[in-house]
């Protein structure tokens, strides 16, 4: 059965199951990624999280575990990012607005008194009680920057279900490539080009039964007087992360875990970010730079080609 598409979580779904892809598999597939939308998503008034957000400062509220699974591991993210990734920076996406319409820049003074919201230190999670307490009024989750590598994790759990052994999943450039080619290949998987329209890449990622995730500057952004202001928010700051970084691809086992070092490493910088993915086993990353330098951990080096002759491999120093 051919490949099929569903606009879903907020971008363009595309699951291909090469075998047993039956009808029943595929539906299966997009009713979950629904069910996930409709308790995560940040941008409706009737998910869990907008539930979790209206009693900011009021009271715990009960959570599916969907929704317990991932704010928990966004929080261990939090913390092994020493805070730059943090799930309650809501308030700040909220007044930039980036994707919609309504973009702009904030005032520093409105900055300020969103920031004062952001801190996932004040982000309960009860796991015996099963609730979700933030605990001061205002304060808003935002599971943006993970939720859909949990998506595609569920994916992932029922292809291995329904005992289909070679997929292709692509959740808006969160891509989980299950299994491996037919005849035991891997799967050769273009790295975005952070400077382009969607489509081009700069190179090819050998790979079997991996998930490859990227944050850049490139998908989300809106530009105000010349300026080029993208989505990943510093919670210091409260403006788009700046360190000379276009594009960070996490390479992992785990699809939620591609997706919070995503986020995490491109926030972190290239040293820091390096650091932290050298210290998990199983994880590796490919830095692309302002100046089209690419940059690859130890645990791809031999797996990752640059093909595009504008962008160049340099060593770490
Ligand atoms: P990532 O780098 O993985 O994440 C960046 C996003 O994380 C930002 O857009 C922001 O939301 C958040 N963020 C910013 N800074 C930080 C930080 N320092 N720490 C932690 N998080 C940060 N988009 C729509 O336009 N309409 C929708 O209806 C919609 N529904 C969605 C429903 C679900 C369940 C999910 C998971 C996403 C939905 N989205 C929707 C998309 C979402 O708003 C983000 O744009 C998208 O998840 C960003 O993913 P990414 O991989 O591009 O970037
Ligand atoms: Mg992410």
């Amino acid at each position: 059965m051919a490949a099929q598409t569903e606009f879903v979580i907020g971008t363009v779904c595309t699951v291909n199951l090469f075998d047993k892809g039956s009808p029943d598999a595929y539906r299966e597939i997009f009713a979950r990624l629904r069910e996930i939308e409709a308790r995560m998503s940040a941008n409706r008034d009737d998910t869990e999280i907008a539930e979790i957000n209206r009693n900011a400062g009021v009271a715990p509220v009960g959570a599916h575990p969907d929704v317990i699974e991932v704010v928990a591991t966004a929080l261990r993210y939090s913390e092994m990012s020493g805070g730059v990734f943090d799930p309650s920076i809501g308030p700040v996406v909220k007044l930039w607005n980036i994707g919609t319409d309504f973009a702009r820049v904030p005032t520093k003074k409105e900055l300020d008194a969103a920031l004062s919201l952001v801190n996932y230190q004040d982000v309960v999670v009860d796991k015996a009680a099963g609730t979700v307490f933030l605990k001061r009024k205002g304060m808003r989750l935002d599971l943006g920057a993970i939720a859909k590598g949990y998506a595609a994790d569920e994916v992932g759990r029922i292809i291995a279900k329904h005992r289909i052994s070679r997929a292709i999943i692509d959740l808006g450039g969160n891509i989980l490539a299950y299994g491996e080619k037919k005849g035991g290949e891997s799967w050769r998987i273009g790295v975005q080009d952070p400077s382009s329209e969607r489509g081009a890449h700069i190179g090819v990622l050998a790979v079997k039964n991996k998930t490859m995730v990227t944050s850049g500057v490139y998908e989300r952004f809106f530009v105000e007087n010349g300026k080029h202001y993208h989505h990943i928010l510093d919670p210091k700051t409260g403006y788009p992360v700046s360190n000379g970084l276009l594009s960070v691809t996490i390479v992992a086992d785990r699809s939620i875990d591609a997706d919070g070092l995503s986020t995490s490493v491109f926030a972190l910088g290239l040293q820091k970010g390096r650091a932290l993915i050298e210290s998990l086993p199983g994880v590796a990353a490919i830095f692309i730079g302002e100046d089209f330098s690419v940059r690859v951990t130890s645990g791809i080096a031999k797996d990752f080609h640059v093909s595009d002759p504008r962008f160049h491999t340099v060593d770490w120093n």
